[in-house]
């Protein structure tokens, strides 16, 4: 079964977008064990399209064409498809009529143009766009299985999800399924995360693989050729026995999954407040606590100090402690966690004081960066992160927020 996708658009020829639709459409069809070993991009160029579908149709069994679906001239892509094939196109008078009562609607003026976003494939049947004008369109010939979408990401994904998937699992329905499952990890190197989960699953049929992003490692498992009871207890398995020895560096799984999400609903259960005080992050910590909706259930507020004296005089951190301890220490990080808790009388306050780079400062080389957490009743607990001062200034502030997320 050999697939291929064929993106249309001079923007993509000369690197003015990314082509980011055929990365989504790749991973989908992965997940129905599809693998589109051609990836061709063309012009907007009609007799490129064409000469493109006609070779596609030659070496493929499915062939997916995406964008070029618009009302201007230079969308050339369905006449274009349908001349390679050797079909005429057919109206769609009901989504014509459709067409014409949305501008009607709108007080919009027509152009003649309009009427060429609702024809398909004539043979085939439309595909239907369930936020845009364009119809797609999907045809089973002799020579492949053919598939139109449109190009502006939103429709794309739009219909990929209501229309293209839903057809290509009832024609493709024999093909094995394939489970995944996504776990999240953070505070370990990749290599030696991925090694010790290989060791994990042992002689399971899991297959994991990483995908390293600034704050986060995310590990797919991935199960092929079962039945779906059966690959949900294999992946059950596998995340257990992961989780037993990297417990320490997992917050959760799902795709919606965020540390700072679960940080939120942690603190909503223990009905509990926290706040903190930012130098190097800026207020990172609180804007990514901030991300997560129902935030404001567990935080009012609280302070960037960035310079000494706002450490000084915003939450009280000792003059002393600044000169002797220095402004990049355990101290002065155990002072600044307290003194936020107790301004805004929480039960939690976190502090970030350290060295982003890439300068040096106070001595300590970038990614030098000391954390603490105040609790309500108990001495502060602060320590050291040694992030690798390679990350660059960003990263180190992202990692410094996710280390103290997690703890
Ligand atoms: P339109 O009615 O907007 O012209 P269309 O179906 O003709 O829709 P294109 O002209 O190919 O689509 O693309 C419209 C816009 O969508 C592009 O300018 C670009 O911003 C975006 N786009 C198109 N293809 C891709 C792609 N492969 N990856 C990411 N963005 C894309
Ligand atoms: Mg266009």
């Amino acid at each position: 079964m050999e697939v291929e996708i064929i993106s249309v658009g001079n923007e993509l020829i000369l690197g003015q977008i990314v082509n980011t639709n055929v990365a989504y459409l790749a991973d989908q069809l992965r997940q129905l064990d599809l693998v589109a070993k051609w990836q061709t991009t063309v012009t907007d160029e009609p007799a490129q399209i064409e000469a493109a579908v006609k070779l596609a149709c030659q070496r493929a069994d499915l062939v997916l064409v995406c964008g070029g679906l618009g009302p201007t001239a230079d969308d050339q892509t369905l006449p274009s498809v349908a001349r390679a094939l050797g079909v005429d196109l057919t109206l769609a008078t009901k989504h014509w009529a459709a067409i014409q009562a949305d501008f009607a609607h709108r007080q919009v003026a027509m152009t003649p143009e309009n009427i060429r976003q609702a024809y398909y494939l004539a043979g085939g049947e439309p595909l239907a766009n369930p936020v845009g004008l364009a119809l797609g369109s999907w045809l089973v010939s002799e020579q492949a299985a053919v598939a139109v979408l449109p190009g502006p990401p939103r429709e794309f994904k739009a219909m990929v999800q209501a229309s293209l998937l839903p057809k290509l699992r009832a024609h493709y329905g024999t093909t094995t399924p394939v489970q995944t499952r996504v776990l999240h990890f953070v505070g370990q190197p990749e290599s030696l995360l991925m090694d010790e989960i290989a060791a994990a699953l042992g002689d399971l049929p899991v297959v994991a693989t990483s995908y390293v992003q600034p704050a986060e490692i995310q590990v797919r498992l991935r199960v092929t050729g079962k039945t779906p009871a059966v690959a949900e207890q294999l992946l059950d398995q596998a995340q257990q026995a992961i989780v037993a020895k990297e417990g320490a560096y997992y917050f959760g799984s799902g795709p919606a999954v965020t540390l700072a999400g679960q940080v939120v609903a942690l603190l909503r259960q223990r009905g509990a407040k926290i706040t903190a005080a930012e130098s190097l992050t800026g207020g990172l910590f609180q804007s990514t606590l901030c991300s997560v909706s129902g935030a404001s259930a567990v935080f009012d507020g609280g302070f960037v100090t960035y310079a000494a004296r706002a450490k000084h005089q915003l939450i009280g951190v000792r003059q002393a402690t600044i000169e002797q301890a220095g402004v990049v220490s355990a101290q002065t990080a155990a002072e600044m966690a307290e003194g936020a808790r107790r301004a805004l009388a929480v039960d939690y306050g976190v502090a970030f004081t350290g060295v982003a780079g890439p300068e040096p400062l106070e001595g300590h080389p970038a990614g030098t960066v000391f954390v603490a957490i105040a609790q309500q009743g108990a001495a502060p607990r602060a320590w050291q992160l040694r992030l690798n001062s390679r990350l660059g200034r960003q990263a180190i502030r992202q990692q410094s927020v996710a280390l103290v997320l997690l703890a």
